[in-house]
């Protein structure tokens, strides 16, 4: 639990040291089943990792549907996706737990009673799982020809880490979402010029934005396609951007600093296959205790399968509590598991 965080198990062996840290539950995924689930576990004084493969928590409605509303969340009559996703965060603030961000989970391998959990960074250590993957881990849709890749040390970013990055610098940003054209709005307050690239004349992004973006001094650059990427000649800390306009054979090259490409998201799921886990389709089989066939490794969220399952957010939230419970009940039958959170802060 997490009163004694630093070392609970070492295995006979001693395969396990005093500095392996041993997590009570980690969870796959800082979605909103995964970030409310982690809160939860939390609550009940557990230790927790919370583990995400982008750079950023909030699964699809931070990634997806920034900008759209939702209307099905109990109390919250309204919220935007970003605006779900910062409550989500400063609920979590309140009882932190650790988080892996840019951590993609590909493998998970039990010895002994501790799971590892293998990921593009560290393994993790862990005595139970919850596995909150939604659709799987996404990935940045990249640019579809081949360029130099050391372009993506400095040049051309699928994500934005930091705005400072692009403070008083040339920008292209590529895309016709809500994420392309609210971050043109956002760069062009800091940079020195942007310019929003988009294969057609209309956007697919919130009324509100377009406007916002027809207010603005970014240049809108469509219906134009990126043919070329590639390091400027004279000045090899610029690049060479090559547009060609659909359906002509006008061709032109702009020079920038930076290269924002905001083509959306892909994700898969096929990971799971490797997993040993009991499967439906692409969605993993759960007990009404939110149980896989594996022991001390629940699911929740859009990658479970039930009778009667709903992939909505309210559904979501209420399985990471039910996995949560058992996990604490197989962990540490001996506690008092039953408690209301009044309880719990009040003691
Ligand atoms: C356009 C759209 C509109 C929607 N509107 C609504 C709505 O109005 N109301 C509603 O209730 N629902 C809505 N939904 C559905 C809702 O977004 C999902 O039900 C919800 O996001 C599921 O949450 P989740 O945490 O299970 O999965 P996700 O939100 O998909 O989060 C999963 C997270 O896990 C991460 N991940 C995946 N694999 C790994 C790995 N191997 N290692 C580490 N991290 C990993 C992913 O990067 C992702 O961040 C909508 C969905 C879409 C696409």
């Amino acid at each position: 639990m997490c009163d004694n965080i630093s070392i609970d198990y070492i295995t006979e062996n001693g395969d396990y040291d005093m500095n392996t840290k041993i997590y009570d539950i980690s969870i796959i995924g800082g979605g909103p089943a995964g970030m409310f689930a982690a809160y939860f576990g939390r609550l009940r004084n557990l230790d927790v990792a919370l583990i995400e493969s982008l750079p950023k928590l909030g699964g699809q409605p931070e990634t997806l549907y920034s900008q759209k509303h939702i209307y099905d969340i109990a109390a919250l009559p309204k919220v935007s996706g970003s605006e779900l996703t910062q409550q989500l965060l400063d609920q979590l603030q309140i009882l932190n737990c650790d988080q892996y961000l840019g951590t993609s989970v590909s493998s998970i391998n039990r010895k002994d009673d501790v799971w590892e959990l293998s990921t593009n960074k560290e393994t993790i250590y862990s005595k139970a799982i919850i596995i909150a993957i939604g659709n799987g881990a996404f990935k940045p849709r990249k640019l579809t020809f081949d360029y130099d890749k050391t372009l993506e040390e400095n040049n051309l970013d699928y994500f934005v880490n930091s705005l400072e990055d692009f403070r008083g610098k040339d920008v292209l940003v590529a895309g016709g979402g809500d994420s392309a054209v609210d971050w043109s709005i956002d760069l062009d307050k800091i940079t020195n010029h942007t310019s929003l690239i988009h294969r057609r004349n209309k956007y697919r992004a919130m009324e509100s934005s377009v406007n916002k973006l027809n207010q603005s001094s970014v240049e809108q650059l469509n219906p134009y396609i990126i043919k070329n990427v590639d390091f400027n000649q004279a000045d090899n800390s610029k690049i060479d951007v090559t547009l060609k306009m659909i359906k002509s054979d006008d061709v032109k090259t702009v020079t920038a600093d930076k290269l924002l490409v905001n083509y959306g998201f892909v994700s898969d799921s096929k990971i799971l296959r490797d997993w040993n886990l009991e499967l439906n389709g692409p969605f993993i089989k759960v007990s009404q205790e939110m149980e896989t066939n594996l022991p001390n490794v629940f699911a929740i969220g859009d990658v479970v399968t039930y009778p009667g399952k709903l992939q909505l957010i309210a559904t979501a939230f209420a399985e990471g509590p039910i996995a949560i419970t058992k996990a604490l009940r197989n962990l540490y039958p001996d506690k008092d598991y039953f408690e209301h959170s009044t309880s719990i802060f009040e003691k």
